[in-house]
């Protein structure tokens, strides 16, 4: 079977671009998959070098502090592993290069599931427009798993082929999945406060809880994360659901 009877996969990798993008986003999900015995690898495309305000600071400097807060939200979550590619923040492409590195990660770790952004994802509400940064590395994961991971003669030094099952794409405009994650809500919260450099002296848990109660009251759940699940092959067996 692909995933277990609760749905969740065996192993799973989230690709971001930057540190904090996956506590503001899917923590609740990767908390809960986690506690199931999921094996979850965080990939970051950049360090946030460029993501503090504060003068003085060089962005080695800064993103030295942001991988250290970034290990320690995912100690909180239970992920295991976390590889920083450590391109540029602010400026990253959805290039070849980035797409060869996702793939070698991908052929390394071996997730049944991938979580990342929707690259289409522009203007979310009347208020933000999505990050480049998010948008790059959401392309470049969703092109890095498909077909690019894949193919036994596409980049064959980086390892060997894997077929990712799942792609869970994060706040898409056309979601069919809602994680329940009023168990590990908390676990989201407390995630997202490591990332200290970024909070200040702002608490984000009443923006997360409301973000959260909204996603989840269309489905009747206290708190929920939403997402378009992309199935690539049928897990065998699968065939009559
Ligand atoms: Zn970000």
């Amino acid at each position: 079977m692909g995933a277990n009877q609760n749905g969740i996969p065996k192993s799973a990798m989230v690709i971001m671009a930057h540190p904090d993008d996956a506590e503001f986003t899917v923590a609740g999900t990767v908390a809960k998959w986690a506690q199931a015995g999921c094996e979850i690898t965080y990939v970051l495309c950049t360090s946030g070098n460029a993501g503090t305000q504060e003068p003085g600071m060089t962005r080695d400097q800064v993103a030295a502090v942001r991988e250290e807060e970034q290990r320690a939200a995912c100690r909180v979550l239970g992920a295991k592993q976390i590889v920083f590619l450590g391109h540029d923040d602010g400026i990253l492409q959805p290039t070849l290069e980035l797409r060869r590195e996702l793939v070698r990660q991908i052929r390394r770790f071996k997730p049944e599931a991938v979580i990342t952004g929707d690259p289409t994802a522009l203007f979310e509400g009347d208020e933000y427009i999505n990050h480049p940064d998010h948008r790059a590395a959401a392309q470049a994961a969703v092109d890095a798993v498909t077909p690019a991971a894949a193919l036994p003669r596409l980049w064959p030094e980086d390892g060997e082929p894997h077929r990712v099952r799942y792609v869970y794409v994060s706040n898409a405009h056309k979601p069919n999945v809602w994680v329940d994650i009023t168990n590990t809500i908390e676990q989201k919260i407390v995630a997202l406060r490591q990332h200290k450099s970024q909070m200040g002296d702002w608490d984000p848990a009443e923006m997360i809880r409301n973000w959260a109660a909204e996603t989840g009251k269309e489905k009747g759940l206290a708190y929920a994360e939403v997402f378009r699940r992309m199935t690539l092959e049928p897990p065998p067996g699968a065939e009559s659901q």
